[in-house]
């Protein structure tokens, strides 16, 4: 008999925390990269030096990307069956006659370059093939970086934060990756510090940011809006923010191109808004916002009543 079975939702959920720990040390770069503009630093002019310096993390949150991975596609085999992970002939097991239940975790389990061929070989459907290169290109970028000390590879910010997106879009596609981050943020130890109080602030500051690094195509795959249609304030986010400090992130968009259209989307709650078509009452500073939150009855595009 075997105890401590691993589920699936075991390797989601670690799967997910990795991903999560991989996307905080990136987002983290690119926010003080930010920052230093605001203290009278030229971000371009610093960049290409900030980036060599950080090439370390680069390349460690891409090793942590690659093992996130693995754990969610673990969890996929998981589903079909968790026995399908052990590997070894059972005359390496360990024995059955000790009188005691065989923990899991005493069985070997198998090698990252086995996972796609043990899924594909009992899953319903494989997984295509644009995700199996990625998967085994991010798998050897992630032994150059743990078995070498050279700075040979070299890893840009760009490929990190795509490579991640890409890979957690295909697992999980009804999923919304900022959502995930928000959640993940929510939990953290800073949140036991404070950090609550300006999570909203934080995490629509990072995405922002990551939108503006993004191509218009890749943006709507990953977060399911159009980067070329006029931005809005999120009325959630907007009302959840701490305004002792400027909050000027807007990400939402709304649903149709339509003028008529009433529902406007935000990629970091994953819901849709009921708006309405006004025009905006805030004549000090000729807004010219036609979009009201029903709910808070603040115009989306200059926050006022
Ligand atoms: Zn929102
Ligand atoms: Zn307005």
């Amino acid at each position: 008999m075997i105890e401590n079975i691993p589920t699936h939702d075991d390797f989601y959920k670690t799967g997910r925390e990795l991903l999560d720990l991989s996307w905080g040390m990136i987002a983290k770069l690119l926010v003080n990269l930010d920052d230093a503009e605001y203290y009278g630093i030229d971000p371009e002019e610093v960049s290409e030096e900030y980036w060599s310096l950080a090439h370390r993390q680069l390349t460690t949150s891409l090793a942590i990307t690659q093992q996130g991975i693995e754990f969610l596609i673990k969890g996929r085999i998981c589903e079909i069956s968790p026995y399908l992970l052990i590997t070894d002939s059972p005359t390496k097991w360990p024995s059955p006659h000790e009188g005691i239940p065989i923990d899991f975790s005493k069985f070997r389990t198998i090698d990252a370059q086995d996972l796609i061929r043990v899924h594909d070989t009992f899953a319903a459907v494989n997984f295509d093939s644009e995700f199996v290169n990625k998967f085994n290109e991010l798998r050897e970028s992630r032994n150059v970086i743990m078995h070498s000390i050279s700075a040979s590879l070299d890893v840009q910010v760009g490929e990190v934060i795509d490579s991640l997106l890409y890979m957690h879009n295909s697992l999980f596609p009804d999923e919304s990756w900022a959502k995930v981050r928000k959640q993940a943020l929510e939990s953290s130890p800073n949140s036991e510090l404070g950090s609550v109080d300006f999570l909203s602030n934080e995490v629509n500051r990072e995405l922002s940011i990551i939108v503006n690094l993004l191509s218009p195509s890749k943006v709507k795959n990953y977060f399911k809006i159009d980067k070329k249609m006029r931005a809005y304030f999120c009325p959630d986010c907007y009302y959840e923010a701490n305004h002792d400090v400027d909050f000027d992130y807007k990400l939402a968009r709304l649903m149709s191109k339509e003028e008529s259209c009433e529902e406007i989307y935000c990629p970091i709650c994953d819901l849709d808004y009921e708006v309405s078509r006004e025009k905006c009452s805030n004549e000090e500073e000729e807004c010219p916002g036609n979009v009201i939150s029903d709910v808070y009855g603040i115009c989306l595009t200059c926050g006022q009543h």
